[in-house]
């Protein structure tokens, strides 16, 4: 048995103080905390944030030795318990870490809690102490039985990987819970102001896990037949954030407080919209990624990157579905689900990086690209999220042409085959061809490996979807001449400068502040529209480090980005109709 005893000592001053018991020691005690945590694709190196470690064996101190940068070793004598204590610093306000100050505490196991080496196999204990008074604990963690004769807020897992797969919401919070496909949920809302409107955030909740509880397991699913006993939500909402990460039977999520639906206010906001979305996402991912996983993740090595070339299904198909379901059970509106829609294939397609890496290249790359980017990133890298969605929709509208079932029957048919035994492309392809024969697997393993546009097209035009293009009046200056921009306190700086542009080729450089076009001073870039004459050339004035630079910006070089919007098509025949209402029921 391992035992960990958290202590919530000192919340003003961010830290947690670990205590760490390990039962008959090896001679030789080797200690690791994780670099990174699974779901977030980059190494991260919690230990920067522990300090003070100490061991002792009985009343005998042990010397620690560094061995790397995330473990130590204890040299123990005879059978007595060993006792590491240690703090962390937690002040870190993502899903990802831990955070801790005088209102809440999150945390994340790998930010907390050492492996022991040649022991995470065996039972992993953890307690919760000296918790401020009125506060609460909130997690997915099996409670240590018996729950009501033992301590407070204790908890057991069968070994460090169900340890490290479930994060802890600690401080005052509202709580609800409900039942979905006769499982219990629990859903925690940290942060929220008195009156958002509980019931119905719990009512919407309650239809997505049902209707995903249906997607995979059929309309009249047991209990037995759900792969977890209890799903909890962790949501802490923010003045501004957005973010989410998946586990085994809890997600932990951040949200715009005013995004949260209010009282007295049936509508949706867009926010309220992005919110369920993200509910719908980390929801779908207990199935579609911690258990029907890449087989690289049959068992995750925590001290160093896992490679993986299949995110653009884990990542990309579970946002293909993130807003289809919300879809389905009449939770967004067609309108609004085409808006959604519409906004990916254009972000695509003003993505040059779509022309230099693939799909799979994208996935095997996140750790050092997706989640690191920087200003060159569109030019060379793609979204597995994103482009990874529309290949998802792609091969459903392909799948539903051809009349050989739909990308529903896909994605069951692989959850039964390998969701104990992992995942690789070729069983992707594998399914594909048995479900609709050997061309449509060869065009999606294209489609996985080419740097190239997705041929969405002829796919949109079967469905009935018109996309017109958006009128150059209309397309803001940045987005049409390849700009990325900050615009903020009365200065236009440029973040970046899309490959082949018309920016690119008038010598445009991220980090370029605008100063003038024509010789007037602007504030923001689309006021020069009131006086230059729509693609007509004109002079840039841009200030780069310490010197200002003249330059000619002319619209005539380089290539011009035309957004697109999804619109129904009118006058379908009747086959075009049934089969764009049994995608979009519309
Ligand atoms: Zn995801």
């Amino acid at each position: 048995m391992i035992q960990y005893r958290i202590d919530v000592a000192e919340p003003a001053a961010h830290r947690f103080q670990v205590t760490l018991t390990v039962e008959r020691p090896d001679a030789d005690c080797v200690l690791a905390l994780p670099v990174w945590i699974p779901g977030s694709y980059m190494v991260r190196e919690f230990s920067r944030h522990v300090s003070g470690l100490q061991a002792r064996q009985g009343s005998a101190q042990r010397p620690v030795v560094a061995l790397d940068k995330t473990t130590w070793r204890v040299a123990c004598t005879g059978r007595a318990a060993l006792v590491l204590r240690y703090e962390v610093y937690a002040f870190d306000p993502s899903v990802r870490c831990a955070y801790l100050d005088d209102e809440r505490g999150f945390f994340n196991p790998t930010s907390l809690c050492l492996s022991v080496r040649g022991r995470e196999g065996v039972p992993h204990a953890l307690r919760i102490a000296q918790l401020p008074r009125g506060w609460d604990v909130a997690t997915a963690m099996p409670p240590a039985e018996p729950a009501a004769h033992g301590p407070a807020h204790s908890y057991l897992c069968a070994d460090y990987d169900e340890l490290a797969d479930h994060p802890v919401e600690l401080g005052r919070f509202w709580r609800g819970s409900f039942e979905a496909g006769g499982v219990a949920h629990e859903l925690v809302v940290s942060g929220a102001w008195p009156r958002f409107d509980a019931q119905r955030l719990l009512a919407d909740t309650q239809r997505i896990c049902a209707a995903q509880i249906a997607f995979w397991h059929g309309a009249d699913a047991t209990p037995d037949a759900v792969p977890f006993e209890r799903y909890v939500f962790l949501l802490n909402v923010v003045e501004d954030g957005y973010g989410g990460l998946e586990h085994r039977a809890s997600t932990a999520l951040i949200a715009n407080r005013r995004d949260l639906p209010r009282q007295g206010q049936p509508e949706t906001s867009e926010g309220y919209q992005t919110l369920l979305g993200l509910i719908s996402h980390e929801y779908f991912h207990t199935w579609n990624v911690k258990r029907l996983k890449p087989l690289e993740f049959g068992r995750y090595d925590y001290s160093r990157e896992n490679y993986t070339e299949l995110l653009w299904f884990f990542e990309g198909f579970t946002s293909y579905y993130d807003d289809l379901f919300l879809r389905r059970i009449g939770l967004m509106s067609v309108d609004r689900y085409l808006r959604a829609l519409g906004r990916t294939l254009n972000a695509v397609a003003s993505t040059p990086g779509q022309r230099v890496q693939s799909v799979a290249e994208a996935s095997f790359d996140a750790w050092v690209k997706y989640y690191r980017p920087d200003e060159n990133s569109l030019n060379v890298t793609v979204s597995y999220y994103a482009k990874g969605s529309l290949l998802a929709w792609l091969l459903d509208m392909r799948l539903r042409t051809a009349g050989t079932g739909t990308l529903d029957d896909l994605m069951r048919t692989l959850w039964q085959r390998h969701a104990t035994t992992g995942l690789c492309e070729t069983d992707v392809l594998d399914a594909v061809r048995e479900q609709a024969g050997p061309p449509l697997a060869d065009e999606l393993a294209h489609w996985i490996h080419a740097r190239a546009e997705l041929p969405l097209a002829p796919a949109l035009a079967v469905m009935g979807l018109h996309t017109p293009t958006e009128a150059p009046t209309k397309t803001s200056w940045a987005t049409r001449w390849g700009l990325k921009l900050s615009e903020s306190g009365g200065s236009v700086v440029v973040k970046g400068v899309l490959r082949g542009s018309c920016a690119e080729a008038a010598g445009v450089s991220a980090g370029d502040e605008i100063l003038a076009v024509d010789g007037w001073r602007v504030r923001r870039l689309e006021d020069a529209r009131q006086w230059v004459a729509p693609d007509a050339a004109c002079e840039w004035l841009v200030g780069r480090g310490q010197r200002v630079r003249r330059l000619t910006f002319d619209p005539t070089q380089g290539t011009a980005i035309q957004p697109v919007s999804l619109t129904l098509q009118t006058g379908l025949d009747d086959t075009t109709r049934a089969r764009r209402s049994a995608w979009l029921g519309e």
